[in-house]
């Protein structure tokens, strides 16, 4: 007597996802890659539902860190300390853009970040021209 290598020790199941037919014991679809519950009663769930993370299906897109503090140094340049905040808000701002782009789905607040850019870029003008302006005045006023 011959038994069958077929039977259905290993019964096959369909995926829920791609609709693939499987071997009852993988235990993850070779097609798509759905973890496959063996024992649904005991599957205990990997995560609660990730409303923050989860790609493409999240509508809470919140402003991207750097982009906000790019415009806070932006601001800090001008009101409080010039110079050293306003290069933090070039580099935050260009670097918050970047990341807005490479995750729109997560991040919003590119106008903090060009606004941060331009703050930054208007107050590093300024305080060049102005130290520009002193050196002339001071070279001016030793030679006499
Ligand atoms: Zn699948």
């Amino acid at each position: 007597m011959e038994v069958n290598p077929s039977c259905p020790s290993g019964e096959d199941v369909v995926c829920p996802r791609c609709g693939k037919v499987l071997r009852r014991d993988y235990s993850f679809c070779t097609h798509c890659g759905l973890r496959l519950g063996r024992d649904r009663g005991q599957e205990t769930p990997l995560s609660p539902p990730p409303s923050f993370y989860y790609p493409y299906s999240s509508p809470h897109r919140r402003v991207e860190p750097m982009a906000l503090a790019s415009l806070i140094c932006g601001l800090v340049s001008f009101l409080l300390i010039p110079f050293f905040p306003a290069i933090a808000a070039l580099v935050l701002g260009i670097m918050g853009r970047n990341r807005i782009k490479q995750y729109p789905q997560y991040f919003e607040g590119d106008a903090y970040a060009v606004v941060g850019i331009i703050l930054g870029a208007t107050n590093l003008f300024a305080v060049i021209v102005g130290a520009l302006l002193l050196v002339v005045s001071l070279v001016s006023r030793s030679g006499f």
